[in-house]
Formats: structure tokens, sequence, C-alpha cells
């Protein structure tokens, strides 16, 4: 007669929320979490490859892990905090934005743009902004909350998994990608108003016993936080930084970005030349052309007379249209002009191409769309 086997008592299973969230964590945080599961230190670094190398989205994945330990990790911990919900294919199929719900509902996007050398991948920090930005969908509601380091870590890996696997489908007009080898915090959210969270992703994000990917392949985009600015100079990471300036001056800057009340034009751009100084990295500034509202040829003159001592370039952006909002995009020929301007004041200027998905889909419409139709739609983007 055989006896029957000892069977392990599973543990408790937990809901999501309270189960620990492993990529919120460090690689140190991760040993000394696993210490009460009395496994061996190995193990530790066995699951970070599992997450940061070979992009595992389930514990059952990691087949070099004994099962119990496996189970025990599923019963107490997760490993992805976004459920994919939408997801939005430009009409070119070279940009695909993805909006994904996280435990507690709240959505937030990322965007994977295709169509260069580079893959560039734009991503949220924040679910909503508090901003208040006049021209911006996402300020619209306001924010809801900072996104957690694993949150932001997570929107990454999800389109690393996709580029790495081939049988995972990936719409794309051309070559298939395997890697993404760009990124920008230029997606939801104000990146420099969730610092720490921000830092500890980039951390992993760069570590090279993590994502690997290198600091001067990411950019990140701030509205004009004085302060974190100078906090950001101090950083040994190389990211590049971003500031979104839209006005030369603080009468009109204060009405698209009210955050300008706080630091206006003068202390921004001072904190910009330390930046420059301290780091010796070119910064961008980022404009979204309005039509009759920032568009004027006198006001790219005031602009290049502001930055002609800066260390910069200027991305002037034609403007996604916004629902129910009273700003209009730039016409091609006021665009062109302004560029000129700055050009000829010897300002190294480009004009960001405009998207299908951006006209039919910028930031922050994905989510606003989802909010009034049922889950699951996948939207083809039109010209
Ligand atoms: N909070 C960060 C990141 C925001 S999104 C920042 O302010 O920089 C990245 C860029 O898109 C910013 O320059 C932002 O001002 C710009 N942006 C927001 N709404 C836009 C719209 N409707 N059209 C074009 N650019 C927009």
């Amino acid at each position: 007669m055989t006896t029957p086997k000892a069977v392990q008592p599973l543990p408790e299973q937990r809901t999501h929320a309270e189960r620990v969230a492993l990529l919120d964590f460090d690689f140190a945080q991760l040993s000394q979490w696993l210490a009460q599961f009395q496994t061996p230190q190995f193990r530790a670094r066995q699951i970070w490859e599992w997450i940061y190398r070979r992009y595992a989205e389930d514990f059952a994945a990691m087949s070099d892990l004994p099962r119990t330990l496996r189970e025990q990790l599923a019963a107490t911990a997760t490993l992805t905090p976004l459920a994919p919900v939408a997801q939005i294919v430009s009409s070119d199929r070279d940009t695909v934005k993805v909006l994904f719900q996280l435990a507690d509902g709240q959505t937030i996007e990322a965007v994977l743009m295709l169509y260069d050398q580079r893959r560039t991948l734009c991503i949220s920090s924040q679910a909503g902004c508090a901003m208040g930005c006049a021209f911006c969908a996402t300020a619209q509601g306001g924010l809801a909350r900072n996104l957690t380091s694993g949150e932001i870590v997570a929107q990454v890996l999800y389109f690393a998994r996709h580029l790495a696997d081939p049988t995972l489908p990936l719409p794309c007009s051309v070559e298939r990608p395997t890697q993404v080898t760009n990124l920008v915090l230029m997606g939801m959210g104000e990146p420099l108003h969730n610092y720490a969270n921000v830092w500890a992703a980039l951390h992993r994000l760069t570590a090279p016993d993590a994502f690997g990917l290198g600091a001067r392949h990411i950019t990140l985009s701030t509205v004009g936080l004085v302060p974190q600015i100078e906090r950001m100079a101090d950083e040994k990471l190389q990211v590049g930084l971003a500031v979104s300036l839209h006005a030369p001056n603080d009468l009109l800057r204060t009405q698209l970005v009210p955050v300008n009340k706080g630091y206006p034009v003068t202390t921004l751009l001072e904190a910009v030349r330390r930046y420059v100084a301290k780091t010796r990295r070119r910064v961008t500034f980022e404009y979204a052309l309005m039509a009759g509202i920032n568009d004027s040829p006198e006001l790219a003159q005031e602009m290049a007379a502001r930055l002609h001592d800066i260390l910069c370039h200027v991305n002037l952006i034609p403007l996604n249209p916004v629902a129910d909002s009273p700003f209009q995009p730039s016409s091609d020929a006021a665009t062109a002009h302004f560029a000129q301007i700055l050009q000829n004041a010897g300002i190294p200027t480009t004009i960001r191409l405009r998207r299908g998905i951006e006209i039919n889909a910028g930031c922050g419409q994905l989510r606003r769309a989802a909010a009034h139709q049922p889950l699951s739609l996948e939207i083809e983007a039109r010209h």
C-alpha cells in the first residue's frame, strides 16, 4: 500500500492589493524579501534575471526555480501591475499606443514608435497630472496619483517582452525590431513631480545587471520644476533633459503653463543654464505651436534672444488637437517660419513629425475615449 504523499499546504491566496509588487524592489530589497522563504541567496539573482533580462510575466515561467518556491511567490507577490485594456495602431502601422489598467483601476498610456532606426518608447510617470497646462488632455482630469517605480518599469518591460518574442503580435510596417532602444518620459504626468519613484525606475532601467538601457538613450521631459531640475543636475545618470517652454515670456507662459507663476521664465532659464554648466549636456526645449497663440514671428525672435546663450536644441511640436479645447495647431507655413527664425539666430531647431496616431489619439485621449466605451477596443487611427 502506498502512503499518500504529504501535501504541502499552499500559502493563503491573497488579493492583488495584499501581494507584494516585485517590480517595486531594487535587488537588495528583493534579496531581503526572499529571505522569508529560506531559499538560497542565488535565487534572488535568478528571479532578477527572469524579470529584467527575460521579461517574465508570471512565476510559472521561471523554470529553474523549485515548484514550491514558484507557488509561494505566486501566492504572495505580483509580477506585472499592468493589464493592457486597449490598443491603437496608426494607419501606417508604425506607432502603437497601449492603454494599461493598474490594479486600482487607474489607467495610463504608453506609446511605441517604430518609424526610424530607433525604437522609441514614450511612457507615463503619473496617473493624470497636477500641472494644469491649458492645451493638454491629461491635465483635464487632474492628478489621480503617482505611479510606483514598478508601474513605470513595467511599461518598458511590457514592450521589451513584445519586441523580444516573435510569437507575440506586434503590428508594424517596418522590419520587426527586437529591442527598445530609446526611452522618453513624455507620456502622462510630470516626472519631476514623482521624483523618487521615477529615479528608482531609471536606476533599474539603466543598471547593466537589470534592463541595461544606456542613460544617454533616455530623455526626461519636465514642465519646468526648478528645484527638481537642480536636483537632477546632481544625478550621476546621464539622462537627457527636455523642458516644455511653449512661450518665451511670463505673460503668455503663465496662461499656457500655470506652474510658470512659481517658476517664471527667467528663473527657469537660469536653472537650465546651471544644469548645462554642471552636466555639459545639451538641453531640449519643447514648444507646442498653437495657431494665433504662441506662433508669431515676434515670439520666435523673443525666444531666440532668450535662448541664444544656452547649449540647447528646440523641438517644435505641432499641437495635437484636444477635444473641447479652443487651441488649434499652427499652419505648416507658420511652423516653418517660426523654425526659420530660430535657425537664423543660430539655434538648432527641428519640427517634430506629426504622426497619424497623434492626430486621432494624442496623449491622454485614448484614456478619455476608453472611459466612455467598453474596454478592449482596438482602434485603427485614421489620417
Ligand atoms: N509633464 C511633462 C511631460 C508631458 S508630455 C512636461 O510637461 O514636459 C510631453 C510634452 O507634450 C510636453 O512638452 C507637453 O507640454 C506636450 N503636450 C501636452 N499636450 C500637448 C498637445 N495637445 N499637443 C502637443 N504637445 C502637447
